[in-house]
């Protein structure tokens, strides 16, 4: 019989358990995402009424100092709101560009800044909740499908989490498990396809409902349905917030407000799908070159 409890029932059980419990899994979590040497700076201030307007000021930054450099003296400016593609050939530091605006790691030279405010400057647990980052795999860790989805923001109520799998086009996939929004989807648990996984992953960012979205794009091959749900519930979350998506795929560079486009020589083009092919650049290459980008 207990296979048969209403499934919704069980999320609203688990997430009223879950909330007599989560500081310190949380606390865990975040320990575990954090760079050991980026902390607080001595006089932070929290970020608050974020508008969202991202600056790179000529930005330098290697991993080790025995490594190369991979973003030199780079410099951006994203508008509040603003639905920004960045794209460029594997390996030059898309991921890294933009691991920098949550401070996982620190810029050598020059600054990064959020509504005017060098990031350092700002306290992380504040800066963090302001950013959202939705990356295939990175994020989702064993446990159930609603510990994943309120790992988002843990005080979430029931209607929520369902309103956030629903919008990220999760709720019927998640539905038809086996325990549904209690299913296991650990290392024992079941086997989400890659389409999923990353469904997962947008809807917790629906939850957290964050001013500023990275989005790291899969690269992996989709079927066609998961791709149509994925892209349509990635035009969603990047409504009314500033986006950045690492993108891969042509129907996402075309719905983007601006590309930017980013090469060993820092960002040498930008502008739209329409403009950069006419312009007959880098990206016109990177086009042909790729099967998608
Ligand atoms: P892709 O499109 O293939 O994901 P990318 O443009 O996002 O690539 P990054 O992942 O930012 O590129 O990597 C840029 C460079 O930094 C690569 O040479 C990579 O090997 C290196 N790199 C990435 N992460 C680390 C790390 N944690 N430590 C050391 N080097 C790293």
């Amino acid at each position: 019989v207990g296979v048969l409890v209403d499934p919704v029932r069980r999320l609203d059980n688990f997430i009223r358990l879950w909330q007599e419990g989560y500081t310190g899994f949380v606390r865990a979590m975040e320990l575990l995402e954090k760079q050991p040497d980026i902390v607080d700076e001595e006089g932070s201030m929290p970020l608050t009424g974020v508008k969202g307007r991202i600056k790179f000021d000529k930005v330098s930054f290697r991993y080790a100092e025995n490594c190369r450099e991979v973003l030199s003296n780079v410099s951006l400016s994203i508008k509040p709101g603003e639905f920004v593609a960045l794209v460029g050939p594997s390996g030059v530091g898309k991921s890294t560009l933009c691991s920098l605006i949550p401070r996982f790691y620190d810029a050598n030279q020059g600054s990064v800044s959020i509504d005017g405010h060098d990031v350092r400057t700002l306290t992380l647990a504040s800066l963090r909740r302001a950013i959202g980052v939705v990356q295939q795999d990175l994020y989702l860790f064993s446990g159930t499908v609603a510990e994943n989805l309120l790992y988002g923001r843990p005080v979430a109520s029931m209607e929520e989490v369902l309103a956030a799998a629903k919008a990220a086009n999760a709720h019927d996939f998640i539905m038809a498990l086996p325990r549904g929004y209690d299913t296991d989807i650990g290392q024992r648990g079941v086997k989400l396809s890659g389409g999923q996984k990353q469904r997962i992953t947008i809807a917790r960012a629906f939850l957290k409902n964050p001013p500023i979205l990275i989005f790291d794009e899969a690269t992996s091959a989709l079927d066609t349905e998961s791709e149509r749900a994925i892209q349509k519930a990635l035009l969603g979350l990047a409504k009314d917030r500033t986006t950045i998506v690492i993108a891969h795929r042509l129907s996402t560079v075309r719905h983007a407000d601006r590309i930017l486009v980013l090469t060993e020589d820092g960002i040498v083009e930008e502008g739209s799908h329409d403009a950069l092919m006419t312009a007959n650049g880098v990206y016109a290459r990177l086009q042909t070159v790729q099967a998608s980008i």
